[in-house]
């Protein structure tokens, strides 16, 4: 067989061709980063539980009709998707204060929000992703208007989505980043959500101990990270059934 070709290396996982045009493969890797990068730790496991619970999350979306990039997981660390566009933007969807948002505006950690909020970082390593508007995003032609609308009705649709599916399973969704990408398909362009949802991605606490069960574990040093992220996925149901696209719900938590 003979060796696939490396589209795009990424901090946390890597892209690879798939086997028909317009498929990828991506792999999610054990690594994790935070701050820039200048925090590095391999944490045995933890790409496994992300690929499950993002593949898990991706297929909930995708029944309640919002496009995704996701196509089906092939194996315990990767899984197929549709090549897209990405749009260099993280999308960032606030229920709750925390992380930068409490620094940058002093607003305690855990602060409920008047309203959800979603905020747009410009994707851009060098730069360190700074927080931009909808000026610079169609200034820049990083967007255009439409397409800022498209990604601001599927970011409220998935958080209200998410923020229940995660309340079933006595999980506050606090905040969360995706990315969308442009697909192709013909002549129309259509913006579907891409890259991942995972722990990695998400703010979670535990609604009855505040508990974090996201990277905010490995950030802040408290321990357990791959552990955290296996009991969400245990409580989505899915930790120990390795068929794909067998699911069991969220199991209620009392
Ligand atoms: N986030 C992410 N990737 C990033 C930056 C943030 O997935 O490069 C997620 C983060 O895990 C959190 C949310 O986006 O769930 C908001 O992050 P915040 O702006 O508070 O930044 P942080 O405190 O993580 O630097």
């Amino acid at each position: 067989m003979k060796p696939r070709r490396l589209v795009y290396e990424g901090k946390a996982k890597i892209l690879y061709e798939g086997p028909e045009p317009g498929t990828l493969v991506q792999y999610f890797k054990d690594d994790t980063t935070a701050f820039d990068a200048t925090k590095k730790a391999v944490l045995e496991g933890k790409g496994v539980l992300n690929n499950r619970i993002s593949e898990f999350v991706m297929s909930r979306l995708s029944e309640i009709g919002v496009p995704t990039h996701f196509i089906r997981r092939l194996n315990m660390r990767e899984q197929l998707i549709k090549e897209v566009e990405i749009i260099p933007l993280e999308v960032v969807v606030r229920n709750v204060a925390a992380g930068s948002l409490s620094k940058r505006l002093g607003i305690e950690e855990g602060t409920p929000l008047p309203r959800s909020m979603i905020e747009f970082y410009y994707k851009n390593d060098a730069l360190h992703d700074p927080l931009v508007t909808e000026e610079h995003i169609t200034g820049f032609n990083w967007a255009s208007p439409q397409e800022i609308d498209d990604i601001v009705a599927l970011a409220i649709r998935i958080n209200d989505f998410l923020s229940g599916l995660f309340l079933g399973i006595g999980i506050k969704l606090v905040d969360f980043k995706v990315e969308f990408g442009r697909l192709w398909e013909n002549e129309f362009m259509r913006v579907v959500l891409a890259d991942e949802i995972s722990p990695d991605s998400c703010r979670l606490w535990d609604t009855k101990t505040g508990e974090k069960m996201d990277k905010d574990r490995f950030r802040r040093d408290l321990g357990g990270v791959t552990e955290a992220y296996a009991e969400v996925a245990r409580r989505l149901g899915i930790l120990n059934d390795q068929t794909s696209g067998d699911r069991k719900g969220p199991v209620l938590v009392k």
